[in-house]
């Protein structure tokens, strides 16, 4: 890691209250940490609640107006849960889950489970994917974000969604067949403004780095030192963090070298690795 400060705490700290300690990052590096903001939950919720429109799918497992109401009722219940980002919420209600998970399990699409998705991955919960956005958007009143990264695609549901939340979204898997499998379940979507990647996130995608908004998908034990370089000044990125106990933490970077980290929730993730496979 290079000489800069970085103010980002590992989940232990911000749950412990440390302010101020080292620890190796995954690498075997030390990274330095000055200070914590812990204070909760993520600030003001606004609390419109959003029209949902009605979509039409083509080619859907489930029969199309059955699917469409289903979604609509699904982005219901996510606002009722508490979810007040309109931007996040019809963004949420413009992509059919059933078409992301195995016909079999579609009857379950529109429930607020993980569902498998091959590989021992797993489909996010959407009241999980919703938290994590309206957390990345910190309740900006602009539809568009500028450019997101997401560690993780897996079946790609939740970048299909943050394709319509930001002007250019990049996807990295390590997953071999789930970045295949990605590719072919957003096929009939056509989304112009996704490029999925095959690598390991860990390192981000210096390529088209700096990223005003990150999202990880897995949980690891700290976030990787090449994430927090790629986010831009005043970006925000979203994790979970931890091993068997996790949290969701957003960490915004304010300057060149300082960032801070907020534990949003408790959460349950599949494991961040390295290297592809
Ligand atoms: N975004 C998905 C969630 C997929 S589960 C959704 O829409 O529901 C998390 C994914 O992270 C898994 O597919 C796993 O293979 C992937 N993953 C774990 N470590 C990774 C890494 N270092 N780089 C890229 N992907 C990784």
């Amino acid at each position: 890691m290079s000489k800069k400060t970085k103010t980002f705490p590992l989940p232990l700290s911000s749950v412990m209250g440390r302010s101020s300690f080292e620890k190796p990052d995954y690498f075997g590096n030390r990274s330095r940490f000055d200070s914590v903001t812990v204070d909760g939950r993520p600030g003001k919720r606004k609390t419109d609640v959003p029209e949902s429109k009605p979509v039409r799918f083509q080619g859907a497992g489930l029969n199309g107006p059955v699917a469409s109401k289903t979604l609509r009722s699904m982005t219901e219940r996510l606002a009722r849960a508490g979810i007040a980002d309109t931007v996040v919420l019809n963004a949420i209600g413009q992509i059919p889950r059933h078409l992301f998970v195995e016909p079999g399990l579609s009857g379950q699409a529109y429930e607020d489970v993980a569902l498998p998705i091959g590989a021992h991955q797993t489909i996010s919960k959407p009241s999980t994917i919703a938290k994590m956005l309206e957390a990345l958007r910190a309740g900006s009143r602009q539809p568009c974000m500028k450019k997101i990264l997401e560690i993780g695609t897996g079946c790609g549901y939740q970048a299909a969604i943050l394709a319509k939340i930001a002007n250019e979204v990049y996807s990295v898997e390590r997953i071999k067949s789930l970045h295949e499998l990605a590719r072919r379940n957003l096929r009939s979507l056509r989304i112009a403004n996704l490029r999925l990647h095959y690598g390991d996130g860990m390192l981000g995608l210096p390529q088209v780095a700096p990223f005003d908004g990150i999202i990880v998908a897995a949980a690891g034990v700290q976030v990787p030192d090449a994430l927090l370089d790629q986010l831009a000044i005043g970006g925000r990125l979203v994790a979970p963090i931890g091993l068997e106990r996790q949290t969701l933490q957003l960490v915004e970077r304010v300057s060149e070298n300082k960032w801070e980290s907020t534990v949003l929730d408790d959460c349950h993730f599949v494991p961040l690795r390295r290297g592809t496979v």
